[in-house]
């Protein structure tokens, strides 16, 4: 039996063969290295750089990038804001952000069904407010999760990054556009009228963007 790493998120199979796909990030079989060999596994990583840092301390502590890197290096190696990216990374900042959407957004809907069935006016004022602050952080969700998706993974394009930015875009638009709808028109939740089955659907569709997004990014935190 032989050991076999994904060089896009680490992940460990044991087997005489890679997997055909990569059961955590989705990456493909070429994207796998015999471990098996400890000499020939420290060459090629490029997933090893988030967690541990090849180069000497200086470089870190200095702006300049060190030239004589061997491992890959940092995919912000020529960003004035690369230590910031870095710790962005090292101290989870997508995890943690995305917990603000991924907690409010499940009652956001909830609040909203439930004003409209009881027809209570301050739930819908409630599921508003909290609306809101799912479309502010947003941006700082998609922003944090480019940034771990470059230091984590080497912004590999597998289907799982895929879908996971798709989730977040929907997610953005369609918390901005519930948000902006219910500014102009608090009623929608609670009178009835046309666009009403509308604006429950478009509800149902960034809940369900949320939680898909949410399960990948609980697979690739929780490889194991
Ligand atoms: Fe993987």
């Amino acid at each position: 039996m032989k050991k076999w790493k994904c060089t896009v998120c680490g992940y460990i199979h044991t087997g005489d063969e890679p997997p055909d796909k990569c059961p955590v990030c989705g990456a493909p079989k070429s994207r796998f290295i015999d471990i098996s060999e400890p000499e020939e596994a420290s060459a090629p990583e490029p997933a090893a750089a988030a967690e541990t840092v090849p180069e000497e301390t200086p470089a870190v502590e200095s702006e300049a990038p060190a030239e004589t890197v061997p491992e890959p290096e940092s995919p912000f190696k020529d960003s004035r804001y690369r230590q910031l990216f870095e710790m962005m990374t090292r101290y989870h900042g997508h995890p943690i952000s995305v917990h603000i959407p991924n907690g409010l957004l499940p009652v956001v809907v909830l609040f909203i069904f439930l004003a409209a069935i009881f027809n209570l006016k301050g739930m819908a004022t409630a599921a508003i407010f909290n609306l809101g602050v799912v479309a502010l952080a947003m941006p700082l969700v998609l922003f944090s999760g480019w940034v771990d998706w470059q230091n984590r993974f080497g912004g590999a394009m597998t289907n799982v990054f895929s879908v996971k930015i798709a989730c977040g875009l929907i997610v953005t638009v369609t918390a901005w556009l519930l948000f902006i709808w219910l500014l102009v028109n608090p009623a929608v939740i609670t009178t009835p009228q046309s666009a009403r089955v509308a604006f429950f659907v478009i509800n149902l569709i960034m809940l369900g963007a949320a939680a898909t997004a949410g399960w990948y990014g609980g697979k690739l935190v929780f490889r194991e």
